[in-house]
């Protein structure tokens, strides 16, 4: 038998439960008090009512032989297509139906994107990082290459002459970091990748959550893309789908490497590996991207961006480094007197009884920062912003 040993070189998925069952552990042994949960990378609900409704709608459909629907398309139905385009003619993106794809999340797509790559391939990551990037490319047993994001970049590294890679993992707005490249930094990476060939993947995840002007929420608003990037995005932090699962990525006809069109290679892998995303679940897309639902949408995300911004607040009144909590749903920042992430996760628990994300999950560059979320309700921001600017005013030894 020869099993795909790259995976044994994966780190040790302990991660998130060391992380859980420390909180657990404090929370069970101080029942009295009341824990903050800036740890979660995971949204509130509900769903928006249009989207409620257009389930409803979908579900009643399929209880009918004259409106059932079986298999859809493997690429996505015409509908949802359509309403993905209306939505990135807003930044006055331009797609056909072709060009875009459907997805069960953006996950889903920037693991099976290597597809279209040789194992050869060198994989450039920007890090720290979603995890998924540098794993997905371990399994495939490529080589890694690490560009450090910190202080003295703000957390959003360039290419530089030296900078040598076949792919490249973008992800802007950031998780972890919050920090968000401008159209003018982006462009650099856009020339770079076209002048080497190099393929950029773009995870446009948190674009919904770009406010400055001279932020892309896509990478295809910037000239010289098409030729380039291949955008992943979703619903999930969009429109509040993490449960329900449904993301869009975007490759551009005018992406040929190696004289093939990763546009007709990707249609390919997609025909092969999977059967599409439910109909009910399509409509459900379909309804979340209509005005009502973007309306919808756009009040709760206004809501985190405040939860930023109360943050940020506290942050910089306490006088403390951190990028984030504007174009993003994170704040990061790098730990008091060199102390490593768990310890200050560990400290801020016991003696704040906040609940942060030691960057150590995020991969190299990670280390000895944390993650603050703003996913949580006002009321416990607003509680941890105080308790946060106290412990930062007292002192953290
Ligand atoms: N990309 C980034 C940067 C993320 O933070 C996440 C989820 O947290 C994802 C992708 C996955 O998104 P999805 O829920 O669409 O699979």
């Amino acid at each position: 038998m020869r099993i795909n040993s790259a995976y044994t070189n994966l780190p040790p998925a302990f991660f998130f439960s060391r992380l859980t069952e420390t909180v657990s552990r404090y929370a069970a042994d101080h029942p009295d008090r009341r824990l903050l949960r800036l740890g979660v990378g995971d949204v509130a609900g509900p769903l928006a009512p249009a989207v409620i409704e257009a389930l409803q709608r979908a579900v009643e459909e399929q209880s009918r032989t004259e409106t059932f629907h079986g298999y859809q398309p493997e690429t996505g139905t015409d509908f949802l297509k359509a309403a993905v385009a209306a939505y990135y003619r807003q930044r006055n993106v331009h797609l056909s139906p072709d060009e875009i794809f459907i997805s069960s999340g953006a996950a889903d797509d920037l693991g099976a994107l290597g597809n279209l790559f040789s194992a050869a391939a060198r994989v450039l990551v920007a890090e720290p990082a979603y995890p998924a990037y540098t794993d997905v490319s371990r399994m495939a047993g490529r080589t890694i290459l690490h560009l450090t994001a910190n202080r003295e970049n703000s957390c959003l590294p360039l290419p530089t002459s030296d900078t040598d890679a076949d792919l490249v993992y973008l992800c802007s707005p950031n998780n972890p970091t919050g920090a968000a490249y401008t159209a003018s930094q982006l462009l650099q990476w856009i020339d770079w990748a076209n002048a080497r060939q190099a393929v950029i993947l773009f995870d446009a995840a948190y674009e919904a959550f770009v406010r400055d002007a001279d932020v892309p929420h896509s990478i295809f608003e910037l000239p010289g893309a098409e030729t380039c990037a291949i955008e992943i995005s979703s619903l999930s932090k969009t429109a509040g789908f993490t449960g329900m699962r449904l993301g869009y990525t975007v490759v551009p006809d005018a992406l040929v490497r190696d004289g093939c069109s990763l546009r007709g290679m990707w249609t390919q892998d997609r025909t092969t590996r999977t059967n599409g995303v439910s109909y009910v679940l399509q409509r459900a897309g379909e309804a979340a991207l209509s005005p009502e639902g973007l309306r919808f949408s756009r009040e709760r995300i206004a809501g985190y961006q405040e939860n930023g911004r109360i943050l940020s607040e506290a942050l910089e009144k306490a006088g403390v480094w951190f990028v984030g909590g504007r174009n993003a749903p994170y704040l990061w920042l790098p730990c008091p007197d060199g102390r490593s992430g768990w310890d200050f996760f560990e400290r801020l628990l016991e003696t704040a009884q906040i609940v942060v994300t030691p960057g150590e999950g995020f991969g190299k560059g990670g280390e000895g920062h944390v993650r603050l979320s703003c996913f949580g309700s006002r009321e416990d921001t607003e509680e941890a912003a105080g308790r946060l600017l106290t412990f930062f005013q007292n002192g953290v030894s």
